[in-house]
């Protein structure tokens, strides 16, 4: 079997075939720090981080890059309207945006590279594009790429390059270019907004060429696979294609990934709408971090997403019932013998995992494995047909998979020695028969987030929820 993925350029699902050997590059288009993003934004980061992690799992050797914008109108004016300097803002958004990635256990990216410490890759691509004529000056020194310099360009989108841009809002600091379709590379310095002094002038870098510049920095001038939502298929990333691969002469992606839109009440996810919600506001309303997480993966990419109370709380119980199961494994004692079944039902699972994931990543198909190794070896349990040593293996295959949904209780094998000596304390007491305190024990825990059951197997404990970030 082989990793298939979903190509948007070519329309077609084919096996990943890495360009280099060593290691399969991938590019995400990032946040703007300009203010929290929206769990719309953060299902595209989502989507990128369950496939970089399904591709460790399958043993390919992946460098992800991100970009972070932190120059761009909505930045300079966000600057001004909050009193402080550009790069005060989107430090404090930067931080904000790895705090809510965290929060939903989103893999660290391994670059994440800022476009303001680019400004030299991104004028050296640009110089390319004027010394081949597919980009020009305009009166006022910005710099436009040249669409009819570029034949292929609608491809990504499949539109016709002659109807492209009609109708678009034409800036009136655009009006100089050539072409209506033609799209900025280089914004010449205007009075009160940050530029840099360069070799091709002093201004500011347009927002598409950031992409071209660093993916092309950090993982070559061809790379395996680029991804974002789909509202970034048109203009961005034609965009990217087309001053990269006219600068280069090379193919610029292998893979082109497109995440589906994240809808609430009905309609996209949007600033511009205002329908949106943001990790932070939920989290602090008593959502789950892990709930939400799964919320936003659960469903495979491409597939419109609604988020809703009901869609939440649909995502809480299936938590409820993974963390049920690990709390029953984690408890269960019964000496031998061992189920002679139980390895074959374990491969299956993880093999059914792998194949959903390999296909396009259908991660519904791949926790459909997950909930039907959990029934049958539920079974089990209440038949007491595992050993306790049967127990710690489906645990670990659990584990293992998890290492790509990320989904999993942290630390259920170890409490911290606060939480520890009241669950002993609790089983003293029940062993006292001190029926009073072992309920005043229960409330105490639970009030900290861990339920505790008595079990024919003794006192077992698991986390409820987790605290909601401050
Ligand atoms: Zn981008």
């Amino acid at each position: 079997m082989s990793v298939r993925l979903h190509d948007t350029l070519s329309g077609a699902t084919r096996p990943l075939i890495p360009m280099r050997d060593d290691r399969v590059g991938v590019y995400s288009c990032g946040p703007t720090v300009y203010g929290p993003a929206h769990i719309g934004n953060f299902r595209s980061f989502l989507f990128a981080d369950l496939l970089v992690r399904s591709l460790r799992w399958r043993g390919f050797a992946v460098r992800w890059v991100m970009n972070i914008t932190d120059i761009d109108d909505k930045i300079i004016k966000g600057a001004a309207t909050a009193g402080v300097t550009i790069g005060e803002l989107t430090d404090r958004f930067l931080d904000r945006f790895l705090a809510d990635a965290d929060a939903l256990r989103m893999t660290r990216p391994d670059v994440l590279p800022r476009a303001t410490d680019h400004i030299d890759q991104i004028v050296n691509l640009i110089a390319t594009l004027l010394a081949g004529g597919q980009a020009y000056r305009t009166d006022d020194g910005s710099i436009f790429f040249r669409i009819a310099s570029w034949p292929a360009y609608g491809r990504l989108a499949r539109l016709d390059p002659e109807q492209l841009r009609v109708g678009e809002r034409v800036e009136a600091d655009e009006y100089a270019k050539d072409d209506v379709r033609d799209f900025a590379l280089w914004k010449a310095a205007k009075p009160g907004e940050p530029s840099w002094s360069t070799s091709i002038g002093e201004g500011r870098p347009g927002w598409h060429v950031e992409c071209s510049a660093m993916s092309m920095a950090h993982l070559g001038p061809s790379f395996d696979i680029h991804t974002g939502g789909v509202d970034l298929i048109f203009p961005h990333h034609e965009d990217e294609i087309a001053q990269s691969e006219a600068a280069t002469g090379q193919p610029f992606v292998g893979t082109w990934m497109h995440c589906a839109h994240l809808q609430m009440g009905g309609a996209k996810m949007a600033k511009s709408v205002g329908n949106i919600a943001r990790v932070g506001d939920l989290l602090d309303g008593g959502v789950s971090s892990r709930a939400l997480r799964y919320a936003l993966i659960a469903v495979h990419y491409r597939a419109t997403l609604n988020h809703s109370d009901e869609s939440l709380a649909a995502a809480a119980a299936a938590l409820d019932r993974i963390d049920t199961f690990v709390a029953a494994l984690t408890a269960y004692r019964q000496p031998g013998p061992e189920d002679p079944s139980l390895p074959e039902l374990l491969e299956r699972a993880r093999a059914g995992f792998e194949a959903a994931l390999d296909d396009d990543l259908n991660v519904s198909a791949g926790l459909a494995a997950v909930f039907d190794l959990i029934r049958q070896v539920n079974r089990r349990i209440e038949a007491r047909h595992l050993s306790t040593d049967d127990a710690g293996r489906v645990l670990a295959t659990l584990r293992d998979i998890d290492q790509v949904l990320g989904v999993l209780p942290d630390g259920d094998d170890a409490l911290s020695s606060d939480l520890q000596s009241l669950v002993d304390e609790r089983a003293q007491a029940r062993i006292d028969r001190d029926w009073a305190a072992s309920d005043r024990l229960r409330e105490e825990l639970a009030a900290r987030g861990i339920a505790v059951e008595d079990t024919r197997d003794g006192q077992r404990w698991r986390r409820v929820e987790e605290v909601a970030r401050g």
